[in-house]
Parts: structure tokens; sequence; C-alpha cells
């Protein structure tokens, strides 16, 4: 497509800007398509990020920035961590959505379309972690170990540890917390300490797909957005916001977690004084510079934001900036997921892709 016009007309979507990257539906067989989301995790209250054994939050010596090689502690957030609270979320969202389709039945869950009678799937229940299903959206892209002779399923969505954007010292805070007396509501003495980091501690991330349809990425994504509560004590803080700040798509990942917060840390970024464009922008700048480490430079598509002539449609994503429109790719990926209804076919199309996974393991 080489004329402007016939270009214009071509609607911008999921499947236009990352079509390439995507499958059309899960296969045991992973092959090299991989789409890695770029996120900054904006803590909102107090949040323990530690394991259980200990106290006190989990800290790692790194290099302050790419460009200084001073080490200082930070507060890693392990990759575990993330990956628990987001494979709950999706589940949840996936059995709401089922149950308002049909309801539960014999343990077994109902998907039907009173259109269209061959639309009916009995679905299992599925929880973590004694009772995955084997069978569900969540199971076959996250995976799953048999517990009977059946095959196990590999996990196509890939976490890894993210570290705190500043040093530990400047977003830790210790809470030593006394005991009340119910009867004279005199205080006792101190019960002990929690070691939490501070609202507005920020966390960049990255989340690793493989192979995956366009369905999973945009459950992938409705997931990271709705996800907001994260760490040990979620009773009394642990409220995080998950802020998606860049998309990426190649034949291997481009950049690691770790390289991103020291990159964004002599960016100096500061997600309270710029736009989510100006951070989009920065993100892309450092995946550019990080194209030159790769093995298919060619086979890679960062999402960006499109300057052109004219006035060509307007999706929503566009802005009028002197004569020129600006469209941004990332929003309109961003967008289409969040648009997108949990609705009887959606929910048919995976459901019915997994039992075709199934089927080709066996
Ligand atoms: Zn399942």
């Amino acid at each position: 497509m080489t004329d402007s016009k016939t270009k214009k007309e071509e609607r911008m979507d999921i499947n236009t800007l990352l079509g390439d990257y995507l499958v059309e539906k899960p296969e045991p067989i992973i092959g090299a398509k991989t789409i890695q989301i770029f996120l900054i995790r904006e803590i909102l209250d107090y949040t323990a990020l530690r394991t259980e054994d200990t106290k006190e939050l989990n800290t790692v010596a790194t290099p302050l920035s790419i460009n200084s090689k001073e080490q200082i502690s930070r507060v890693a957030f392990f990759a575990s961590k993330q990956k628990a609270v987001e494979s709950r979320e999706l589940e949840r969202m996936l059995r709401t959505a089922v149950e308002k389709q049909g309801g539960i039945e014999n343990d077994k869950l109902e998907l039907g379309d009173n259109n269209n009678e061959k639309k009916v799937k009995k679905i299992k229940q599925c929880y973590l972690k004694d009772k995955l299903c084997m069978e569900c959206p969540r199971c076959v892209l996250y995976g799953a170990t048999a517990l009977s002779q059946e095959a196990n399923i590999k996990h196509r969505i890939e976490y890894s540890t993210a570290f705190s954007l500043l040093p530990w010292d400047d977003i830790e805070e210790t809470i030593t917390f006394n005991a009340i007396n119910d009867k004279n509501i005199m205080t006792g003495q101190a019960l002990g300490s929690r070691y939490v980091v501070k609202p507005a501690t920020i966390f960049p991330s990255i989340v690793t797909l493989k192979s995956v349809s366009r369905e999973e990425l945009i459950l992938t994504i409705k997931t990271l957005l709705s996800a907001k509560s994260y760490g040990a004590e979620t009773r009394i803080g642990g409220d995080i916001r998950n802020h998606i700040v860049g998309i990426a798509a190649g034949w291997e990942e481009i950049i690691t977690p770790l390289e991103f917060t020291l990159e964004l840390y002599d960016k100096k970024i500061n997600i309270e004084d710029k736009t989510s464009l100006e951070i989009e922008q920065t993100v892309v700048a450092i995946l550019r510079d990080y194209l030159q480490y790769t093995a298919n430079p060619d086979k890679i598509k960062i999402l960006d934001d499109k300057k052109e002539e004219g006035n060509g449609a307007n999706t929503g994503n566009v802005q009028e900036n002197g004569g020129q429109e600006i469209v941004d790719e990332l929003k309109t990926v961003i967008d289409e997921a969040r648009n997108q209804q949990l609705g009887s076919d959606f929910l048919y199309k995976i459901y019915k892709d997994v039992q075709k996974f199934r089927e080709t393991q066996s």
C-alpha cells in the first residue's frame, strides 16, 4: 500500500499494528513471535514487597543507572508476586464474564448463545493453586502442571523481577504499630514494625508474551489495567496502578527490566510532571537505542506516535497539531483492548481455541 490515500483509509487496529507478531490461535509449539508490554507500576499506598519468611523488604544491589556504575540498593518486586496477582485477576475476570453468559450448573459453567445453538460449551471451574482446570484461557496462557497423566501446559506469558526506579533509602518506610487495649482504648507496648515502600514509588516492569493470539493480548492488557492489589498484607495497603507506557514486538526480547529501570533513571522519568505521550516517547527512544543489540532488528516493531499530513479519519487517537495529525499507536492498541466486550462471541473463540490446543497435545 504505497498510495497514501489507500493507507489513510486503512483503519489502524491491533491486527494492522501487531498482526505479524500474533498467532491465529494458541499452539503447544511456541515460536519466536514476542510482544513486550512496558509498564510503570505506580505504588498508591504503603506496600509490603517481601518474602513470607522475612518481614523486611526485598532489596538488591544494582548500579545507580546505565551511566553510573556506583552500586546502590533497590527494592525488588519479584516476578512471582506480579504473576500470582495477575493470574488470579485473569481467572476472576474470565469466571465473571462466563457466569454472565450462563451460570453455574453441576460445578460447570455453560457458555451459550441464544442465536446460535452451536455456541454451547461446558466450562470447568478453575482455581489457583490446586484446582487448575487445564481447559481455560488462563491455564493455556499462564501454563499449568497436570496432576494426572495429562500433558502439562507451558506458559507463554513471562515475568521478571522489577526494580524500583529510586534507591531503597528514598522509598522505604518503617511503620511501628502498637497494640490497643479494647477495654480502655489505651495504647500498649509496641508490637512490631512493618517495612513498606511509600506511595508514589515507581517500578518499571515488563510483561512478555510469546506466540499469543489477538484475544490473549487483549486479555493480558485488560488484566494489567484491572489488577490493583499486590504485595503481602493487602488488607492494609498494597494498592498499585499499572500504566502501560510502551509495546514492542519482534522475534526476540529487546530489553530487560533492570536495563529499563537504569535507562529511565538516567532519563529522570517522573510520571507526575510528564504527559503520557511524553513518557511513551521516552520509552520509544530507549527501545530504539537497544535495537543495536538485537539479532533481527528488521523484524522489530515499536509502537510509536505517527505524524501524518492532512485530515484522515478521526479515530479518537488522532490529535491535530498545526496541520499535522499525531496518531498514537499505543493508545490505539490499549483502547481496542479496553473496548473489547467479553461477550459470548469472544468467550466462545477463546475457549474453543483452548479445546483445539488440548486436542493437538493429546
Ligand atoms: Zn484453568
